[in-house]
């Protein structure tokens, strides 16, 4: 377990409000004691299973507790500094803004405050280069869509490099990509790099099959993309031919019901294939896991040996939505700790 907290490591799929750790919901409890909220609601823990429904249940009783900037900034610092505690040297985290009446809090007021965390810990040293995904939640429709997008290209303009791309996310049974793909074309054209969820339920063939033709920077877990479940060959192939890294969440899909269990998730399927694949969390608190855990349980049901595990989160890097230099450094840094590893 020592070696895969050490890896060094790159987190690209993780939403802010479901890598909220215990720990920090307790902090949350305890200035809204009104809520009547308890962990219990907010964690699917070991051996659990869920539906996606009841996963994104939980993600409402989350909101509730995270509805100020005061709690979002506790949030996005406490997850920023977890994520370097479990070794990842470059997180992308993302979130979708959201507007509380009750609390003043606006979309401008609460991506300003997700960059606000970042550069704080950045301030204090922490050892980990963060950026921010803004995300559209594909139940709200092309209007928001297309706001939230404005929204994300002027923060890339003015946050310093911080805002990177545009994550498309959310109930993937509600809506469909035909209504999104303008403001995703738009986001793109401007330069925001986007990594949106495909084929995260069966049945979304003809929406993967135009989302790809953006094509996306990345795609979050791909689930039934492949024929063995449903998918298509057209399909891996456009990916394939693309090169488009696939963010694969193991635990997620498993307890979120997905994936009938570790051994017959589409890692294995991406992997053989030598598709670029990253190993990611996506809701770390939700799911009760971290990326070290991740790839140890990859490591564990595909036999992957500590040069395969090395060699996987070496990769990763370039998959990441920073820049050129941003790459560089990370490669530097992943040369100098292997000899500490092996
Ligand atoms: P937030 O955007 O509020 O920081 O993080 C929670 C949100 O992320 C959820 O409301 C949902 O829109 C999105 N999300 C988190 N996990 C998943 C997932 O596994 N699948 C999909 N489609 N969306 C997710």
């Amino acid at each position: 377990a020592v070696f895969y907290r050490e890896l060094p490591k790159v987190e690209l799929h993780a939403h802010l409000n479901g890598s909220v750790s215990a720990q920090t919901i307790e902090k949350l409890i305890s200035r809204k004691p009104h809520l009547n909220i308890e962990h219990s609601m907010t964690a699917i823990g070991k051996g659990q299973r869920r539906t996606l429904d009841e996963c994104f249940e939980v993600f409402r009783v989350i909101h509730k507790l995270v509805d100020t900037e005061e709690d979002i900034l506790m949030v996005a610092t406490d997850v920023i500094k977890e994520f370097a505690a479990d070794g990842v040297k470059y997180l992308e985290l993302r979130s979708t803004p959201r507007e509380e009446r009750d609390t003043g809090l606006t979309k401008r007021s609460y991506i300003e405050t997700v960059i606000k965390a970042i550069q704080k810990c950045k301030e204090e040293g922490v050892d980990i280069d963060v950026r921010f995904l803004v995300a559209i939640d594909r139940r709200n429709g092309t209007e928001v869509a297309l706001e939230t997008v404005n929204l994300a290209e002027e923060f890339m303009l003015s946050s310093d490099g911080l805002v990177v791309g545009i994550d498309l996310s959310g109930d993937p049974t509600v809506g469909h990509g035909k209504d999104l793909l303008p403001a995703l074309q738009k986001a793109k054209n401007s330069g925001l790099k986007l990594s949106l969820h495909l084929s995260e339920i069966p049945s979304q063939l003809d929406e993967s099959d135009l989302l790809l033709s953006l094509p996306p920077d990345r795609i979050g877990h791909g689930t039934f993309l492949h024929p063995e479940v449903g998918g298509s060959q057209s399909l891996v192939d456009k990916v394939v031919q693309k090169k488009i890294p696939i963010e694969l969440c193991l635990t997620s899909n498993v307890k979120g019901n997905t994936v009938p269990c570790y051994a017959k998730h589409h890692f294995k399927y991406w992997y053989e294939l030598g598709h670029p694949t990253v190993l990611c969390t996506d809701d770390k608190g939700v799911f009760c896991t971290d990326l070290s855990q991740e790839y140890q349980l990859a490591a564990s049901t595909f036999g992957l040996s500590h040069e395969a595990v090395w060699k996987l989160s070496q990769q990763a890097i370039d998959s990441i939505f920073g820049p050129e230099t941003v790459k560089q450094q990370l490669k530097e840094k992943w040369n100098d700790l292997h000899p500490q590893l092996f």
